[in-house]
């Protein structure tokens, strides 16, 4: 394990905004975490996980110690369908070998940047699909007690956009256990999805296929111009709540959740109703086609970015009294 200093972050955020790491290192393989972690106790430095940089915003330079996941591995387990995946693997690369080798269920999430050990962090979803539904066991590194160990989906606390993984800071994934399905079953609930097949016909292929298309048309490349996917989270409110807003808002749409008395309002929406398409402050900007993505036009710094999204979220909780949360995890 090698630890480097002075580390130029830019390259390693799709934001692409620069910060500066003091020390920086990269996990191979699951053992070079406890001598990474131990540099970091010696030298009494905070230590800050990353994988492909794709989900966060930082507004200094970190001062610590960056531990980047970098360890591979796909292993089939004896089950059908059942795979081992390393946290270090690249997400949309899976879902591409796992289509190519008859393996399906994933296609709704193609084209999620990142590594597969962030995939359980924030429980990522699109197109009807969240990871969850395919999780089996997330096995982590507890720096807590310096032990390796196997979490069972149900330890693992998923909802929308969480886990228990984004609020215990002592766990690490290391790989993630996953049940796929040997059968085509196409997922196609959802809205955009309904619309592109009206038949309901349709093979796994063409959901992945319709799922990069729609995704290139209406998100920015982060290769081209950096970001971090959406911003915010949608708000979850209550029936009740979502009534009253509508007697101020006709139009206002919500989504069904997991729990019957909850509703999701998209953000994306009330961002919209409010102008935000397009507005800039210095080089951060609010993309032009998605009120949830923020970009970066060039030189903007993570402040830039970050005072940006406050007022976006000041002027949802002064139009509509919801606050909004941050799906980009802040450092
Ligand atoms: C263009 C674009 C589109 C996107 N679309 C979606 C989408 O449709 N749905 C969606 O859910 N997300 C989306 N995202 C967000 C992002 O791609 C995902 O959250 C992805 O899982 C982040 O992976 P990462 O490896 O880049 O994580 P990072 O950004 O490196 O890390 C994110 C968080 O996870 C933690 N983390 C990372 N790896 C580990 C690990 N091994 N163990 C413990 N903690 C870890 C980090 O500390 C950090 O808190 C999008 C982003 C972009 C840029």
């Amino acid at each position: 394990m090698q630890i480097k200093e002075q580390v130029d972050l830019t390259d390693f955020n799709s934001f692409g905004v620069h910060a500066i790491a003091a020390y920086f290192t990269e996990i191979q393989q699951p053992h070079d975490l406890n001598e990474a972690m131990a540099y970091a106790s010696q030298h009494r430095l905070p230590t800050q996980i990353l994988g492909g940089g794709s989900n966060i915003l930082f507004l200094h330079d970190y001062p610590g110690l960056i531990v980047r996941l970098a360890n591979r591995a796909v292993e089939r387990l004896s089950a059908p369908g059942l795979l081992r995946v390393a946290a270090g693997e690249n997400w949309h690369q899976l879902v591409i070998n796992c289509m190519s080798e008859g393996l399906y269920g994933l296609e709704n999430l193609a084209l999620i940047p990142g590594t597969v050990g962030a995939a359980p962090i924030q429980n990522i979803g699109a197109y009807g699909v969240e990871i969850e539904q395919f999780i089996v066991e997330v096995e982590v590194f507890d720096t807590a007690t310096g032990t390796v160990r196997r979490m069972h989906k149900a330890d693992c606390e998923f909802s929308y956009r969480d886990s228990i993984f984004k609020h215990s800071r002592n766990l690490i994934v290391l790989s993630v256990t996953l049940q796929l399905l040997t059968q085509q079953s196409p997922q196609i609930g959802y809205q955009a999805l309904r619309d592109a097949f009206p038949s309901g016909e349709v093979t796994a292929q063409q959901v992945f296929d319709t799922v990069c298309r729609i995704r290139s048309s209406k998100l920015p490349d982060p290769a081209i111009l950096g970001n971090a996917g959406s911003f915010f989270k949608n708000p979850i409110v209550s029936k009740d709540k979502y009534q009253s807003l509508k007697q101020q808002v006709q139009d206002l749409p919500c989504y069904p959740t997991a729990e019957d008395e909850l509703v999701k309002i998209p953000a994306a929406w009330l961002l919209d109703r409010l102008g935000w398409k397009g507005r800039q402050r210095g080089q951060a900007a609010v993309h032009t086609k998605h009120a949830l993505v923020l970009v970066n036009l060039g030189a903007a710094s993570g402040e830039d970015i970050y005072l940006l999204a406050q007022e976006m979220s000041s002027s949802i909780l002064s139009n509509f009294g919801l606050s909004l949360d941050t799906e980009v995890k802040i450092i």
